[in-house]
């Protein structure tokens, strides 16, 4: 069997002693590298004044681990700058919130330049090679000027832009020029799929020769679509363990009389906070018999604190949970927690056992795994209800969610107010479904699935020949 080498921005994958607070991405390529014998290549998370291309090996919890440091401007131009101020806001449809400046594009290149460098040497003739995320779109062309032949494929994480909206990118036709030296680019959903394809189309003059295989820049590439899942049998393992019981037992002493909406997410303006606060404010405005009812928590951990527009975001929450609590708090009761805090993911297990209603309404999001969680840790006798966005790229397979339009406020307060009265039988018929989805499309099957059309891209490509 071939090797496999994931590589991703960050690498950090969970220590395997029960710190179980690491992002998505972190444990599906962990749970992908476990299965095979393989090599996990990234950026440490250090940087050093001047790029030294120094290799730190090490071995945790059975996967190797191989790592950089960046250089201090790498991580100011590369990483802050065009992914996460120019790549991140545009393909989350922030326009207004992208920034275009040459020193990021040039530090962009320098990076995947410097990862291909690094890299080369760990590679063998047999290896499969899984490139992670927009920080890294240029990576595979990097390498084929290095002569790596292996087979390289890309997965992109987040949204992929519709057409009119990716062209405002400056540079937009040599990113898309640079993913067509992968065998196989993999999207979350058929629908970010589409919008990349009609790119390719119609401003490439790119055409369909097989399917699934897309012609352009005179290269031929396989395209696909593999919605992520969670780890659903670890989760599992969480949900039954002691801090998981003991976070469960706490919010529900905590909600006696009272259902709980709970909301776990990354702050960043993608994720539609601002919105959906002001949906429970609309909620506890146009019904006053539900004030002393509900409450409504918020766990939302600050990221990118070195970019502007998320100091803005907390700033502005910060002002409208006050506001919030200011406007309908008693002397004996608020209605809402707001808890800038990181919470492990077993913690998480527990809190959303105990809530009545799962709120998930981003903006935009290239998959969403909270709400694939808070399906999993419902007790099927008696499960909560999910209100998801329909810009999650989770909603295509979550349709018995309560689906709504995360920019209207009013539309938020009814679905709350909708699954706070919805009836047992109806909670059950609707989990009973999104939970059988979240099992059966976990982490594993979006492995088994893009490695495999990797590993088959070469037969393919003889067939169209
Ligand atoms: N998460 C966590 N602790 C927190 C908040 C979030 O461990 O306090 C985890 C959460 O359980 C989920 C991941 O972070 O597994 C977030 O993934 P998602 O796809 O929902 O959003 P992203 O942050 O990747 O945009």
């Amino acid at each position: 069997m071939s090797r496999l080498i994931v590589v991703s921005n960050r690498v950090n994958p969970p220590t395997g002693k029960g710190d179980e607070s690491v992002g998505g991405l972190a444990m599906a390529l962990a749970a992908a590298l476990r299965e095979y014998s393989g090599l996990w290549f990234g950026w440490s998370g250090k940087t050093t004044p001047e790029f030294t291309g120094q290799l730190a090996m090490q071995r945790i919890d059975g996967v190797t681990v191989a790592t950089v440091d960046l250089e201090e401007a790498d991580y100011d131009e590369y990483y802050n700058g065009y992914a996460n101020k120019t790549l991140w806001p545009l393909f989350h449809y922030r326009a207004d919130l992208t920034a275009y400046d040459r020193a990021y594009g040039e530090g962009y290149e320098r990076v995947n330049c410097r990862f291909a460098e690094t890299l080369r040497p760990l590679i063998e003739p047999d290896d499969m090679v899984w490139i992670h995320d927009y920080h890294l779109i240029p990576l595979a062309r990097e390498l084929r000027k290095l002569g790596v032949e292996n087979r390289i494929g890309f997965f992109l994480h987040i949204p992929w832009p519709a057409h009119q909206l990716f062209t405002t990118l400056p540079g937009h036709r040599p990113l898309v020029e640079a993913l067509f030296d992968y065998d196989l680019v993999g999207f979350q959903t058929a629908e970010f799929q589409q919008a990349f394809e009609e790119y390719v189309i119609s401003e490439a003059d790119g055409e369909h020769v097989g399917p699934h295989c897309l012609k352009a820049f005179g290269r031929t590439l396989h395209v696909g679509s593999y919605p992520i899942g969670m780890d659903a049998s670890d989760f599992g393992k969480m949900m039954k363990s002691a801090r998981a019981a003991r976070m469960r037992d706490l919010m529900t002493a905590a909600t006696v009389f009272r259902q709980l909406i709970v909301g776990v997410d990354r702050l960043d303006y993608s994720k539609g906070l601002e919105e959906r606060f002001l949906g429970f404010e609309r909620l506890l405005i146009d019904n006053p018999d539900l004030r002393r009812e509900v409450l409504m928590l918020q766990i939302a951990p600050p990221s990118r604190e070195g970019v502007e527009a998320y100091q803005e975001i907390r700033a502005r929450l910060d002002a409208l949970s006050g506001r919030i609590n200011g406007e309908f708090s008693d002397i004996d009761w608020a209605p809402f927690r707001y808890v800038n805090k990181n919470y492990r993911r077993d913690e998480l297990a527990g809190i959303y056992c105990a809530s009545k209603v799962g709120l998930v309404t981003p903006l935009r999001d290239g998959m969403n795994l909270v709400c694939k969680e808070y399906v999993a840790a419902q007790n099927p006798e008696d499960p909560g209800v999910l209100v998801l966005s329909r810009f999650a790229g989770a909603a295509r397979q979550m349709k018995e969610a309560l689906l709504v339009n995360p920019n209207s406020p009013e539309e938020i307060a009814e679905a709350l107010k909708q699954a706070l009265a919805m009836d047992k039988s109806e909670r059950i018929r609707r989990w009973r479904a999104l939970f059988e989805n979240v099992q059966r499309e976990d982490v594993t099957a979006w492995r088994d699935a893009f490695v495999a059309d990797l590993a088959g891209t070469a037969e393919k490509l003889k067939a169209l020949a």
